[in-house]
């Protein structure tokens, strides 16, 4: 099967879109029909150039789009259907996927680390040649072969461009704070770093019911974008140690790092209060050191513990996002930035690296 796709070459090099080989899809596979890619820092780590992967890589792990074929033994799933994909066609067998977190399955990251599904095959090629895939999905494409357990169904009502966004950024910011830290109402957070991930986390304090929430970000749109969608308060960083010590002088219940540098997890850390708790969320660069006074834990009994993927099985995730945003909760539509053709996708990648408020969307 053939289909045309966005190839990662190396950083600092453009894509290029090309027809590539797609193997057959396997009796428990399904074909995607892409409607709906949003641009994640993860994949920005690779174009950035901070993490090592195997290349020629087809990006992009955070798609809505229509299931155009199932295979045989596929159940509840059929032609037609509008889906989300989970990135985590984790091995269902690990200690971790038995307790309901594929997105820590060793093997899965094993897999993602190598460009890889599981079983170490990636089902796309290029004039023969292997293609990666980015975090074990690659849909920067018109049409994807992926495992039928990560073609999640969205049901009616929600466009699969904003669907799209539950894929990645939504599962990751609002499971952060529903299910990671479990935000109670009338708590006060902190959320650093208002892109596509940290807008949500705000999204998943407010419908936590935290009565304060601070959003951290240099980029003035984006705060102004956090306040519309929940923060109470937004500041730059320059400004937040004077704000911080007139709106929470003893620190905030919970701190989100939606950034995953060293430098921002310090931040989330020292604003988090005598016992609170600091959530990692953003993915840290390959290599990344956190340089900690173990006093902050002992004496002021604060907890630092991180995130993946929300969580939570995004199959048990998804759909209380759903419900969310179908009762008007969770606005998936207001954070969709600017949108490019597959063919455009070096603009939406300059774009995405620019930190454009908003998720920049591919639509394949
Ligand atoms: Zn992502
Ligand atoms: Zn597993």
């Amino acid at each position: 099967m053939k289909t045309r796709a966005a190839i990662f070459w190396a950083p600092g090099r453009p894509f290029s879109v090309e027809e590539i080989d797609l193997a057959e899809p396997g009796p428990d596979d399904v074909v995607v029909r892409m409607a709906a890619v949003g641009i994640c820092g993860t994949d920005l780590h690779n174009v950035k150039g901070e993490w090592s992967r195997p290349t020629p890589m087809v990006l992009g792990h955070e798609g809505a789009g229509v299931v155009e074929a199932v295979g045989e033994e596929v159940e509840g799933l059929a032609s037609g259907d509008e889906v989300v994909l989970s990135w985590a066609p984790s091995c269902g067998e690990c200690g971790d996927c038995l307790r309901g977190r594929p997105a820590a399955c060793v093997p899965l990251h094993r897999a993602i680390g190598a460009g890889t599904l599981v079983d170490g095959t990636t089902g796309m090629s290029l004039r023969g040649e292997t293609l990666y895939r980015g975090t074990a999905t690659g849909c920067l494409a018109e049409r994807v072969v992926v495992s039928s357990r990560v073609a999640l169904p969205i049901g009616p009502g929600v466009p699969l461009r904003d669907a799209a966004l539950l894929g990645c950024a939504a599962l990751t910011g609002v499971g952060a704070a529903l299910f990671a830290a479990e935000v109670t109402p009338g708590s006060s957070v902190l959320v650093v770093g208002a892109g596509g991930v940290g807008q949500f986390v705000v999204q998943g304090a407010r419908i936590a019911g935290a009565t304060a929430i601070v959003a951290a970000d240099p980029v003035e749109g984006r705060r102004e974008q956090a306040l519309r969608l929940g923060a109470t308060r937004a500041f730059g960083p320059g400004e937040l140690d004077g704000a911080m010590s007139e709106v929470a002088p003893d620190g905030v219940d919970y701190a989100f790092d939606a950034v995953g540098d060293p430098s921002t997890t310090e931040t989330a850390l020292r604003f988090t209060r005598s016992g609170g708790t600091t959530v990692i969320v953003g993915l840290p660069a390959a290599g990344a050191r956190l340089d900690l006074d173990p006093a902050q834990f002992t004496r002021r009994e604060k907890r630092l513990t991180g995130t993946m993927y929300g969580s939570e099985d995004p199959a048990v995730a998804l759909p209380v996002l759903l419900e969310h945003v179908r009762a008007g909760r969770l606005d998936l539509h207001g954070l969709v930035g600017p949108e490019y053709p597959l063919d455009r996708v070096n603009e939406a990648i300059e774009a995405a690296l620019a930190g454009v408020p908003g998720r920049v969307v591919v639509t394949p």
